[in-house]
């Protein structure tokens, strides 16, 4: 049993040296002292089902023995000394990850965060086109970086301070709530205009997330990548995906979130996932647009240093071997079918969407006006921790339950997840 600091002393000491930005989940906050695989354990030894894997990051798992034992071994032997001298570990996680990617996406740049990566993509496009400004989406994340702040489209995430210098942001192709449905080839005409109105007429590149994911599990409409990725190549710029969240397997169908749309970008970003927890995060792309950051020496002290790239190799290798793509397709298209009966019990869900273990259920007053049940998600949500469930909370108007386990959520705890969200809504 845990013996160490209880939730007031630790919650006391948060409050007197941790900076007061940072937030809490529910009234009375957990002590999370253990993890295993898709569950958490409190200071009680109380366990909960963990339906948001420390914000999509746990990919494999907590605490994945293999993932575990590979740090553990590489931690033995040799921690770090940076780039400045030739190790394997990062040279053969940039094979290996690079044989996870289509076309010619094969160069690897490790950094340790998603908004590293964000900002090192945006870098890359502006020197690589000659162009400055960028398009992002509305309802966007893509970092908190003074850099990435400014492709981040949410009220909540941006400080009144300079950021978003060059970026414009386009109408989000959001099948439930846009303005043009899931029509796809609409949204990315307005990405057309944007760049005749609000630009030269050139720009460096165009960023967008394959489903949203603090935005609420947003999928992009049918159609729209292809269209607006045609767009942004005939004014010169780059394609970026954001697949910091939708990466590794997680939306099922396909490894990366962009292969759903039937595209290839010129850079993929990757965080979270990517190291099963551990800080690590990549820019991936064409040995062409890499070439451009020889025009200067680019250095990062942590990126893909002996450590993380153990665990990174470990992450794909374990995925692949515990078949997590087609397994997250199957506990996804299972959850999407349950979820989908309780829309019809429930007046309150509004939408149900997303694909493999990237899910949102969205709560509305009003199916008509789609107004959002703010109130009524939070209590939802307090409540389902009180069952045992974790679950994330998103969207621009706090309305949105993600959905994102660890991906060896099992079918069983999928059941569990779903009997308590009844019983949950039920009490409204
Ligand atoms: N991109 C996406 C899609 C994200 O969800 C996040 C983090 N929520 C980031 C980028 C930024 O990652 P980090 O917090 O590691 O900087």
């Amino acid at each position: 049993p845990y013996s160490g600091p209880k939730l007031a002393e630790v919650l006391d000491k948060r409050k007197k040296f941790l900076n007061p930005a940072m937030f809490l989940y529910y009234k009375q906050p957990l002590n999370i002292v253990e993890g295993k695989m898709q569950y958490l354990f409190d200071e009680s030894g109380r366990r909960y089902l963990d339906a948001f894997a420390g914000i999509v990051t746990v990919s494999a798992g907590h605490c994945h023995p293999e993932i575990v034992e590979a740090v553990r071994r590489q931690n033995e032997l040799l921690q770090h000394t940076t780039t400045i001298y030739l190790n394997h570990q990062i040279a053969d996680y940039a094979e290996a990850l690079a044989a996870k990617m289509p076309g010619n996406l094969k160069v690897c740049y490790f950094v340790n965060s998603g908004s590293e990566a964000n900002d090192m993509a945006m870098t890359m496009a502006r020197l690589y086109t000659g162009n400055y400004d960028i398009i992002a989406l509305r309802n966007a994340y893509h970092g908190m970086s003074p850099a990435t702040m400014g492709l981040t489209a949410h009220h909540t995430w941006k400080y009144n301070t300079a950021q978003g210098f060059g970026v414009h942001h386009a109408l989000n192709p959001d099948p439930y709530k846009g303005a043009f449905g899931n029509d796809g080839a609409r949204y990315a005409e307005d990405v057309q205009d944007l760049i005749q109105t609000a630009t030269s007429g050139r720009v460096a590149g165009f960023f967008a997330e394959t489903i949203q994911g603090v935005g609420g599990a947003v999928p992009l409409a049918d159609g729209y990548l292809p269209a607006v990725y045609k767009h942004i190549r005939d004014a010169g710029g780059l394609c970026i995906a954001d697949e910091v969240q939708t990466g590794f397997g997680r939306t099922g169908t396909h490894y990366w979130g962009f292969q759903n749309q039937g595209v290839t970008p010129d850079i993929v970003t990757m965080a979270k996932g990517i190291g099963n927890g551990l800080p690590l995060a990549a820019v991936v792309t064409t040995p062409e647009v890499a070439q451009v950051l020889t025009s200067r020496i680019h250095f990062n002290t942590y990126g893909g240093n002996p450590v993380v790239s153990a665990a990174g190799q470990a992450v794909l290798r374990v995925l692949d071997q515990e078949k997590r793509q087609e397994h997250c397709k199957a506990v996804g298209d299972y959850l999407l079918t349950e979820f989908r009966k309780l829309q019809e019990k429930h007046d309150v869900i509004g939408d149900v969407r997303g694909r493999g273990l990237m899910l949102g259920v969205e709560l509305v007053t009003d199916r008509k006006t789609k107004a959002p049940a703010t109130p009524e998600t939070l209590q939802v949500f307090e409540k389902m921790k009180d069952l045992g469930v974790l679950l994330g909370k998103g969207g621009l108007r706090g309305n949105v339950f993600r959905i994102k386990p660890p991906m060896c959520f099992t079918k069983d705890d999928a059941e569990f997840l779903v009997k308590c969200l009844d019983i949950s809504l039920s009490e409204l």
